[in-house]
């Protein structure tokens, strides 16, 4: 056994991306490639709450990495009953639950409607940084769920025309979080739905602006490690040269049943030490 997994972490947390709900029946993505579990995600949740709940040292919070529903509920007219399905899936955890925001969330309500609904999680931000400021509806805060150790939120759709009123204007909101972060000691761990590092996805997969992150991630050294979600396949880089993790996440959608998709991250004074399930490997992230 490992050393550090002797040890008691300083916090876990759970990670679950592109949960993709819908009450529709299985089909084919857009190019026919990979099969969709649309009603099954919501039992693979299900499984993974109870996972969590069971666990010796409960999760101290959980990131959904988003997509948490399908746009297909939109053309169904069942985006808030979707939504509530699955949102009552996580209450039943009684845990903390931080939700990124995906496309998915964007086909389904516009920007104003996630901010006055669950999914706008910026409730949880600690009060040292508070992501939103009055009058923007950028779904990017910061918390601290350790001394030293701060949590970036991103909305990777901050600058995109998904969700967004005509009239509306949008800013470079989520980076200026990670710039804010230059200056303290803590170590950062930025959560968005989209990878930013070309060799943790598919090109298709990226952040329309992924070089601007990475320039400013690569010129932080708090920086530790990089999750998202989005690329179905999931990915993992380690970008050695500046010691960060990129973890792209496995997409519950496409995880079959009798399989699932959800990870534990255990927090170490050295490293984060994540222990998958189903098709998420373990992976053993290293701090510089
Ligand atoms: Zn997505």
């Amino acid at each position: 056994m490992d050393d550090c997994c002797e040890r008691e972490p300083l916090f876990t947390f759970g990670v679950i991306a592109d949960i993709q709900h819908a009450d529709i029946d299985d089909a084919f993505n857009f190019t026919q490639t990979r099969r969709r579990f649309y009603r099954n995600s919501l039992r693979l949740l299900k499984e993974a709450r109870e996972t969590w709940c069971q666990l010796p040292a409960r999760p101290n919070f959980i990131l959904q990495l988003g997509d948490i529903i399908d746009g297909f509920n939109k053309r169904h007219g069942a985006s808030s009953v979707a939504l509530d399905r699955v949102l009552e899936e996580f209450s039943l955890g009684s845990m903390e639950v931080h939700h990124v925001w995906g496309n998915h969330e964007l086909y389904n309500f516009s920007r104003s409607e996630l901010l006055c609904s669950r999914l706008n999680s910026s409730v949880l931000a600690d009060g040292r940084c508070d992501g939103r400021r009055a009058g923007e509806d950028i779904n990017a805060y910061s918390f601290t769920p350790f001394p030293g150790f701060t949590f970036v939120v991103l909305d990777a759709f901050d600058v995109s025309l998904l969700g967004v009123e005509e009239d509306s204007l949008r800013y470079h909101r989520a980076l200026s979080l990670i710039k804010q972060h230059n200056s303290n000691d803590d170590l950062n761990c930025p959560p968005g739905h989209l990878p930013v590092h070309p060799r943790s996805t598919v090109p298709s997969c990226l952040a329309w602006n992924f070089d601007e992150l990475l320039s400013i991630i690569q010129c932080h050294s708090s920086v530790v490690c990089f999750i998202a979600g989005h690329d179905h396949d999931g990915g993992y880089y380690w970008d050695k040269s500046i010691g960060v993790h990129h973890l792209t996440l496995e997409a519950i959608i496409e995880t079959p049943p009798g399989s699932n998709a959800f990870g534990t991250i255990s927090v170490y004074e050295d490293r984060m030490v994540l222990k998958g399930n189903g098709r998420i490997p373990d992976i053993d992230l290293v701090f510089p």
